[in-house]
């Protein structure tokens, strides 16, 4: 069992680093707030009896040592946020994690495993634009030349790192040898648990986007003089195609696609739009399945603008592959959601995390915590402590039982 009152206590009291008047919070890579909430980060490790150190990205890293030989299990997450982020996105994961290990303190319990809990720095992105740094480094896959990636002002990642005392040609340095699992408990940022009534989830996998922008030519022409049947709408046919891209998404289970940006030329009230583009995300836990919806929805834009008479064009601008979790570290956090006398529910996540970046090094497993109204990134952002502190009891089982069968 873990102790509710002292998880409760250190969410309290992280969230005052970078807690604004509104109640949301700034705790960005590289800043004041971030360095003074990883040094309550390295007490909070110490107090729970773990070794503490910072690696050549600035990862903080709390270490129990196992038995001689045996590669580690790391638990990870974030405690950087997005402009007036939450209490609970990233920062859940770690305090949980530490609540794991001085849970095992007070009990005596001893694991075979080497157990790492890790701090990553800058997964949200929020001012270079590239997220994911800490894990991307620690997994072996940062480049060096992402480290120019700049923020607003013309900085880059290099430059930030080298202000703070890091040393950006050291990245390497912070790759792991070996690991043998990678767990994560993080805030859900969605509906699904709170429609199935229970606190936590078994994570299945995590759906990398594909991002396209699909550019329609019509005609611009005088809205009054251009009878109906002749005319080249390029938005009615925009139109068209977005809600036909709802209807494919809808037909596949775990499935989303999302039209969010969209820019009408010459966007005048007396004229007929001539061109439009739009956004296009689509994201589907399974690559394949992903690829074939892209496909489809390309298939139909081409129908949509031969039928009307327009041009259409889609360029390519990302696709990050989705990642599964391993299948018998969903069964060992099913086992323990079940010793809970929770309803084990499974889902996918929508959203990218640390653990992306380790599912090609090693077995992969994600909690998911219940949240209220599915909001985050939002200081509305919320999760129970009963919701809270049950998701950590399951992280503290889980560690138990998988480290039993390594
Ligand atoms: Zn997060």
């Amino acid at each position: 069992m873990i102790n509710r009152e002292r998880l409760e206590k250190h969410i309290e009291e992280l969230s005052q680093f970078g807690m604004q008047s509104s109640g949301g919070i700034n705790r960005f890579s590289f800043t004041e707030e971030e360095v003074r909430g990883n040094e309550y980060i390295q007490q909070c490790m110490e107090e729970a009896g773990l070794t503490v150190s910072f690696d050549a990205v600035g990862n903080v890293i709390g270490e129990l040592p196992g038995n001689e030989g045996k590669a580690p299990i790391i638990i990870g997450s974030h405690i950087d946020t997005v402009p007036h982020g939450g209490k609970f996105d990233g920062a859940l994961g770690v305090l949980a994690a530490i609540e794991v290990a001085h849970s095992l303190k007070d009990q005596g319990v001893q694991l075979t495993s080497p157990l790492k809990i890790v701090s990553f720095k800058d997964e949200e992105g929020t001012r270079f634009g590239f997220g994911l740094l800490g894990s991307r480094a620690m997994a072996g896959i940062l480049k060096e030349e992402e480290l120019e990636w700049k923020d607003d002002q013309g900085i880059s990642i290099k430059d930030a790192m080298i202000e703070v005392g890091l040393e950006p040609e050291k990245i390497n340095e912070a790759k792991v040898k070996q690991v043998a699992a990678y767990l994560e408990l993080h805030i859900e940022q969605g509906k699904v648990l709170e429609n199935e009534d229970v606190p936590v989830g078994i994570v299945t996998g995590i759906a990398g986007p594909s991002w396209k922008e699909v550019t329609v030519k019509g005609l611009s022409e005088h809205a009054g003089a251009t009878p109906m049947p002749i005319r080249q709408d390029a938005l009615v046919a925009a139109s068209e195609m977005i809600l036909n891209v709802e209807q494919i998404a809808l037909k596949y289970k775990d499935a989303v696609a999302t039209v969010g940006k969209l820019t009408v030329k010459p966007n005048g009230v007396n004229v007929i739009p001539g061109e439009v583009t739009f956004s296009l995300d689509v994201r589907d836990v399974d690559n394949e399945r992903c690829a074939k919806i892209v496909t489809e929805i390309s298939e139909m834009i081409q129908a949509v603008s031969e039928k009307r008479g327009v041009q259409s064009e889609i360029t390519e601008l990302q696709t990050v592959s989705s990642v599964q979790a391993d299948a018998k570290l969903q069964a060992i956090i099913k086992e323990a959601i079940v010793s809970k006398g929770v309803k084990p529910i499974s889902l996918v996540s929508g959203a990218g995390h640390d653990a992306m970046n380790f599912a090609s090094l090693c077995p992969m497993g994600m909690i998911f915590v219940r949240s209220k109204d599915g909001i985050s990134h939002n200081p509305l952002e919320f999760s129970s402590m009963d919701d809270c502190a049950i998701a950590t009891d399951v992280l503290y089982d889980t560690l138990i039982r998988l480290d039993q069968t390594l």
